[in-house]
């Protein structure tokens, strides 16, 4: 049986009969994945603490032979990422991006940048700061990897190219703004002025270490929030379980 190493953050880890363990984890070369680890509640050896939640991981594992499952053989931990799980609030916030991980990349969905993004969020959270800015810039970038990127660049109804000079309108059926010509905010529909229209506009398209987190101030994110909220609920069709038990 061919065996494949690669770099796994742990998304959820349950009890699978007497000893195994059941992982679904998210990887850099073949996106989610689910498998059995053989006598992984008992193996410190071969599972020494690299399945625990959120766990950044190497993982070695078989290629399916039927099913969906692949068999964990070994891991090694790369980053724990202890901090997450240690209270409320983060451990909502980290349970809430894995959400929206999973339903923007279902099994066999392979993006190295939505892994990335994942990994360095939950470096960030785990610093402990700008959870605010984290989590609306996660949303952000992970919709535009998921394939529902917000189009900031012209207007949705008469196609006037936007300067980033006035306000405009969010719209959701669009999935993109509006000049004040063409529609009027409502709370469907909320409005964008040019600051925060230009920062959503880099959260979609670069990293996080190349965003300016001091920029995101919480009036920013105030405007930014409905913009992204309506666009999710609408894209996605669905709120997350998780995004309940968020504090911010
Ligand atoms: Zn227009």
């Amino acid at each position: 049986m061919d065996t494949r190493i690669s770099e796994a953050i742990i998304m959820r880890v349950r009890d699978f009969g007497e000893s195994d363990l059941m992982v679904s984890f998210f990887t850099t070369d073949q996106g989610r994945l689910t498998g059995v680890a053989k006598g992984g509640r008992r193996s410190r050896r071969r599972f020494s603490n690299c399945l625990d939640l959120f766990c950044l991981t190497s993982l070695e594992y078989g290629q399916r032979r039927k099913g969906d499952l692949v068999m964990l053989e070994s891991g090694r931990l790369i980053n724990g990422f202890a901090g997450l799980r240690s209270d409320f609030a983060t451990l909502s916030l980290a349970s809430y991006l894995t959400e929206l991980t999973e339903i923007l990349f279902p099994q066999n969905l392979t993006d190295p940048a939505m892994f990335e993004l994942l990994r360095d969020s939950f470096a960030a959270i785990e610093e402990g700061m700008y959870t605010e800015a984290i989590r609306i810039y996660f949303e952000a970038r992970a919709m535009t990897l998921g394939g529902y990127r917000i189009n900031l660049e012209r207007c949705a109804r008469c196609g006037r190219a936007y300067t980033g000079a006035g306000m405009a309108v969010f719209m959701r059926t669009k999935g993109g703004i509006a000049c004040l010509n063409c529609e009027r905010p409502s709370p469907d529909n909320p409005a964008i002025g040019p600051v925060a229209a230009s920062i959503l506009c880099k959260m979609q398209s670069e990293p996080w270490k190349n965003i300016d987190v001091t920029l995101l101030t919480t009036d920013l994110i105030s405007e930014i929030r409905p913009v992204v909220k309506r666009h999710m609920e609408f894209r996605l069709g669905r709120s997350l379980k998780s995004s309940r038990y968020l504090q911010l």
